[in-house]
């Protein structure tokens, strides 16, 4: 394939003629953010769709992304490209917020704790003593 006529498999993206082009064939399409889990880190063949999950925060500030394969549920990092799409980037680092793995009144209760001393600090400094 020509390394700089990208086609998504998953979405049927294809780069506008405008945009830049892209240097290196990237590992994930930057418009889904989805890719093809080709081999899993044992060197099985997968097939798998790696699908995006989150978002990690490099020591540089940079962007990694993190996908799941949802065929045999492999993590993978990849870094994320200029020309990813910035809005799919935004959904995928909000979505644990969307969807947290605690019920929200807890939440609610640890705001009230709070508020009797003001702050979460003065909560955490009453339960040391
Ligand atoms: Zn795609
Ligand atoms: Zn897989």
């Amino acid at each position: 394939m020509n390394k700089n006529t990208f086609h998504c498999p998953l979405c049927g993206w294809t780069p506008a003629p405008f945009m830049p082009e892209i240097g290196e064939m990237p590992d994930h399409c930057p418009n889904c953010l989805e890719g093809r889990h080709d081999q899993r880190e044992d060197g099985v063949e997968c097939g798998g769709i790696l699908k995006p999950i989150s978002i990690i925060v490099e020591k540089d500030d940079s962007w990694t992304l993190v996908q799941r394969c949802s065929l045999c549920g492999e993590l993978r990092q990849t870094r994320v490209l200029p020309e990813d799409n910035p809005v799919m980037l935004l959904s995928v680092a909000a979505k644990p917020l969307a969807n947290p793995p605690f019920p929200l009144e807890r939440l609610e209760q640890m705001q009230k704790l709070a508020g009797v001393r003001g702050s979460m600090e003065g909560y955490y400094h009453e339960e040391e003593k």
